[in-house]
């Protein structure tokens, strides 16, 4: 990589560590021409297969796009969608693989977006799933009444103890 300051072409690592969890590694780098030093970082490129073979990088900035316009009118902001994002990309990296199915991606926007704002959710799922009736719709509607009616703490939610 060139130097940001000179374009010098070689530059030799004075420090390197890991980053989120080592997914990331960042290296500080001192330029061998003009000595200034600048940092860069190296993460494993995720990559998003879409339906017609092609990839293309994973982007936050594309889920947050997505999902946006199932939040028109709800009361859910930018940090909110920025968080899902997040969210997305993390549970997704979690799994460990270098590439995923664009409509994986959807799959995995479509939890925290349920818990985010149910209409949003009912939205993006419409369009996601292609509904293509109103059964579709009531069918989701009945999942998604359980869904919320279910203890908030997943690591309960299948003990089978009545707390009532
Ligand atoms: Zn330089």
């Amino acid at each position: 990589m060139r130097c940001p300051f000179c374009r010098h072409a070689d530059s030799r690592v004075v420090d390197s560590r890991e980053v989120d969890e080592g997914q990331a590694i960042r290296r500080r780098r001192s330029c061998s021409k003009c000595g200034r030093r600048f940092t860069t970082s190296e993460t494993m490129v995720l990559a998003v297969v879409k339906r017609s073979g092609v990839t293309e990088q994973f982007s936050r900035e594309k889920v947050v796009r997505g999902v946006r316009r199932a939040c028109q009118g709800r009361p859910v902001d930018d940090d909110a969608l920025q968080q899902l994002a997040q969210r997305v990309e993390e549970s997704i990296r979690s799994a460990g693989v270098a590439e995923i199915p664009s409509h994986e991606v959807g799959l995995a926007i479509l939890g925290p977006l349920r818990e985010l704002d149910a209409v949003a959710y009912l939205r993006f799922a419409s369009v996601y799933r292609s509904f293509s009736s109103i059964e579709d719709f009531e069918k989701e509607i009945s999942d998604l009444r359980v869904a919320m009616a279910a203890p908030a703490d997943p690591d309960n939610s299948d003990n089978g103890a009545d707390d009532d």
